[in-house]
């Protein structure tokens, strides 16, 4: 499978979980504005794969709107790396995300079947368990990369050489080795 169908397959996983958990996530209490678990929980992820269909949706935006998420972006790696539950950079000032189209899994797979207030989502177990399996589905679309933080995986892509040799499709983890144990990242094989 080329990359151009493994991006294809990733949103089929997404409507793939959307469509199994159905059942449960028509009970959520979630509603525009709210963003809880973009602010409280902290702790969004991605796989490569997924931080390069970010990244290319970026492309598109202007320097002073790049300029902010990077910032953004800069103080969610620290805060990750120092342990700390932060604002992500994607969310605007109306809390909304600014990548919801693109926005990775760990993002669609949350809800919450009571207002979460500050005190975490409540999910059914479910839910929990399917998540798991597309997961792990998102996982071995993308054998050669990685997964960890949303803000990680992002930097992991813009160091050296990275994201071309993703495009190449001869992307090697070694390679990367460092910064992959410095964020310890989850290495897919
Ligand atoms: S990427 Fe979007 S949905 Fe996910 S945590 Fe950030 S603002 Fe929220």
């Amino acid at each position: 499978m080329d990359l151009k169908e493994k991006k294809i397959r990733v949103y089929e996983l997404y409507e793939k979980y959307e469509r199994l958990v159905q059942p449960y996530k028509s009970k959520a209490v979630c509603e525009k504005g709210c963003a809880s678990c973009c602010i409280d929980v902290g702790s969004v992820g991605a796989t490569t794969l997924e931080g390069l269909i970010i990244t290319e949706y970026l492309q598109g935006w202007d320097r002073q709107a790049l300029k902010e998420i990077n910032r953004g972006l800069r103080k969610n790696r620290n805060d990750k790396l120092s342990q700390v539950f932060a604002r992500c950079a994607f969310l605007d000032q109306e809390q909304s995300c600014r990548i919801y189209a693109v926005r990775p899994f760990s993002c669609r797979r949350l809800y919450s079947v009571r207002k979460c207030d500050g005190q975490g989502a409540v999910v059914h177990r479910q839910a929990v368990g399917l998540g798991q399996k597309i997961e792990k589905e998102l996982q071995k679309l993308d054998p050669d990369g990685c997964s960890g933080h949303l803000s990680l995986i992002l930097h992991l892509l813009e160091k050296n050489g990275s994201r071309q040799g993703y495009l190449r499709e001869n992307w090697r983890t070694e390679k990367f080795k460092d910064i992959i144990e410095r964020y310890e990242l989850v290495v897919h094989k």
